[in-house]
């Protein structure tokens, strides 16, 4: 039996996706191999990755001067690719400088990561509210050379508001649990990226999408494959590239224009994350400590609202547990933050939220 998988990540794929995959496991598109044993440069896979690029650049209206690179290593790997690329400097010369705003803890890590290579200013912060709000940000520094913000902030469980106006300073985001929720405006970015494994595909695929002008400013000590002028100049093909996972992104994209691309997806997630905030809001026994104008959509954070901690361990322990008894698996918050959290992405259909909506008033009446 299929569950109801809230994981924050890797997470829910469509149900639709997985079956056609386990279709064309041994032969795809008539081809007698499986996608996993195409070499990359064939004329069995190259159309694949081609496919998945145009309907990315389809569903997301990507401009024509951006640049779609399929790599590897994560988001993480972007924390350290992001300031290598736009600030870092040849030996010697006076360093750069970023701004970063600190929404949450992946951006926390990614300024980290920055002040390695660039002068980073952290513009704003929420920690002192223990990030249950995207802070308000001054105006910015016209002598940046970039602007870092991690759009939704998937542990905490906010996203921004608005997009942040930068002028001419490039805006660099991490879109790992935002990317396909809702529509977005590529043209306003210098740099977009995203881990694959929260909205697009199976974990091993890192998604960036790049201004063509900001592709080739690294310094030369910068290694040769985290060079961003490395695969934009060999269409992600200079080494063999996760070609399975992209394959399963250009099928989770398939699906995703069937539903309607990414102004339907837009409707149906804010449908489902109003469904579960108004549940939230009408419990006696649970709230959503985020403020109202910072709420994600993909990540749905709650807390019981007993004051003792230890009895609200107790209640957080019963809940996960009983939940995936009934076939809701993974309600538990970060293990950094605690509390619970529903991770509902595209691929949540809203009966899953409606039964998580049920699950909640039964376990209530059993407090
Ligand atoms: C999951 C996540 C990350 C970490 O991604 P990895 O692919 O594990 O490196 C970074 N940023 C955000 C916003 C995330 O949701």
């Amino acid at each position: 039996m299929r569950v109801f998988n809230f994981s924050a990540g890797p997470s829910v794929l469509p149900l639709s996706v997985l079956e056609k995959a386990a279709k064309e496991i041994t032969d795809a598109n008539g081809t007698g191999q499986s996608v996993m044993e195409m070499s990359h440069r064939s004329k069995d896979f190259v159309p694949i990755i081609e496919k998945t690029e145009s309907l990315l650049r389809d569903i997301m209206k990507i401009p024509a001067n951006y640049k779609v690179l399929f790599l590897q290593g994560g988001a993480w790997t972007q924390f350290a690719m992001v300031p290598l690329n736009l600030g870092a400097v040849e030996f010697g010369a006076p360093r750069k400088k970023a701004t970063y705003i600190d929404s949450g803890i992946w951006a926390t890590k990614s300024a980290e990561e920055a002040a390695k290579y660039v002068d980073v200013t952290i513009g704003a912060s929420s920690a002192d509210r223990s990030y249950r709000a995207i802070p308000a940000v001054p105006p910015h520094n016209p002598n940046d050379d970039y602007y870092h913000f991690v759009y939704n902030n998937t542990l905490v469980g906010t996203k921004w508001p608005s997009i942040p106006d930068t002028g001419s300073v490039p805006l660099v985001s991490d879109i790992s649990s935002f990317i396909l929720s809702e529509p977005l405006d590529v043209s306003k970015f210098g740099l977009l990226y995203a881990g694959a494994q929260k909205n697009l595909g199976p974990a091993g695929t890192t998604l960036v999408i790049v201004r063509e002008d900001l592709v080739g400013r690294a310094p030369s000590w910068v290694p040769t494959m985290l060079q961003y002028k490395t695969h934009a100049a060999e269409a992600s093909l200079f080494n063999t590239p996760p070609c399975y996972g992209i394959y399963m992104i250009g099928l989770v994209l398939e699906w995703l224009q069937e539903q309607g691309g990414a102004e339907a997806m837009g409707q149906r997630n804010r449908e489902k994350a109003e469904l579960l905030y108004a549940c939230l809001e009408e419990s006696k026994f649970f709230h959503s400590p985020v403020e109202k104008s910072s709420r994600s959509l993909m990540n749905i954070v709650f807390f019981p609202r007993e004051s003792d901690p230890e009895k609200c361990k107790d209640i957080e322990n019963r809940f996960v547990k009983e939940a995936a008894a009934a076939g809701l698996v993974n309600l538990a918050g970060h293990r950094l933050m605690g509390g619970l959290r529903a991770s509902i992405y595209n691929a949540m259909p809203i009966e899953g939220v409606k039964a998580l909506i049920d699950f909640i008033k039964k376990f209530e009446l059993s407090l």
